[in-house]
């Protein structure tokens, strides 16, 4: 790790333009190179003070975001939409793991073994493939996927600065009619969601509507279940979330870096809201009318 952490670091320096920008990026790549260390404070303490992110991350560069968020809950959709937005790029790491097995890179093949025995990739070959992803000297992203235990989250620290954590949450009984209402169309592999949720608000708590994604007439007589979706197995994959993740949660959230997400609904509801909370509801309409 500390051998991949010095690459990064000189890979960081190599690429580092000599400009009026220079002092502060320096001090960006110092504050990486002591992580762990006191300096590390201040940014945090800064967030603390004003939740809301910056349009850039600091110091002149894009975004390092994570997001994190329940199965289900579509942090995928939202990471993504929001990539496009900030133009930086939505580095999945179930995607890395693919695209490194289709490829004919360095870990293919161990890689192929790991996943053909079943077993977990381990915390090293994610980062490793996340630093290669990153090395292409691009600035900003964000990540869905990774990290997902304090061991990542304490390496990934190790490695660069993550500006935000955005925690995307749904209440369990929501996001449990959503898995279980996943269709899939075994003839084109549509995905489609026939849960339809209305939950009426009571007690001060708001309410909740997600409409369903309903598939077109051609697919509606070819949809199946996958076999792992239902309710006892769905509890169980939350369940465990909770158990790896709510730590990292705290991690985040005592350096001052958490930003918990209230999801208010579906996609319509919910993307509005989000970039309010993001203070990137501005960019939107600039680039909706772009
Ligand atoms: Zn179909």
């Amino acid at each position: 790790m500390a051998v991949l952490t010095r690459l990064w670091r000189a890979r960081a320096r190599a690429s580092t333009p000599i400009s009026s920008v220079a002092a502060s990026t320096i001090r960006t790549l110092s504050s990486c190179s002591v992580a762990n260390s006191g300096a590390d404070l201040e940014a945090p303490s800064l967030l603390a003070q004003n939740p809301l992110p910056l349009r850039h991350g600091p110091k002149d560069r894009n975004v390092q975001w994570v997001f994190l968020g329940c199965p289900g809950v579509g942090k995928g959709t939202y990471a993504s939409r929001l990539s496009h937005l900030l133009r930086v790029p939505h580095i999945a790491t179930g995607d890395l793991v693919r695209e490194e097995l289709s490829s004919s890179g360095p870990l293919a093949s161990q890689l192929a073994e790991i996943v053909n025995q079943g077993k977990l990739v381990s915390d090293e070959i994610i980062i490793n493939l996340l630093s290669k992803r990153l090395e292409g000297g691009e600035s900003g992203f964000i990540l869905d996927g990774f990290p997902r235990t304090i061991r990542q989250a304490e390496i990934l620290e190790g490695v660069t600065d993550i500006d935000l954590v955005v925690n995307l949450k749904l209440r369990e009984e929501a996001l449990l009619a959503k898995c279980l209402g996943r269709r899939t169309c075994s003839e084109c592999g549509g995905n489609y969601n026939i849960a339809c949720i209305d939950i009426k608000g009571e007690n001060g708590s708001p309410g909740l509507y997600m409409a369903p994604l309903l598939p077109p007439p051609h697919c509606e007589s070819k949809l199946i279940t996958r076999a792992d979706d239902t309710e006892e197995v769905v509890k169980e994959r939350l369940r465990i979330y909770h158990d790896v993740t709510q730590p990292l949660e705290e991690f985040y959230r005592s350096r001052g870096k958490l930003l918990e997400f209230d999801l208010p609904g579906g996609i319509p509801e919910s993307w509005p809201k989000l970039l309010q909370a993001l203070n990137l509801d501005h960019n939107d309409k600039q680039s909706a009318a772009a």
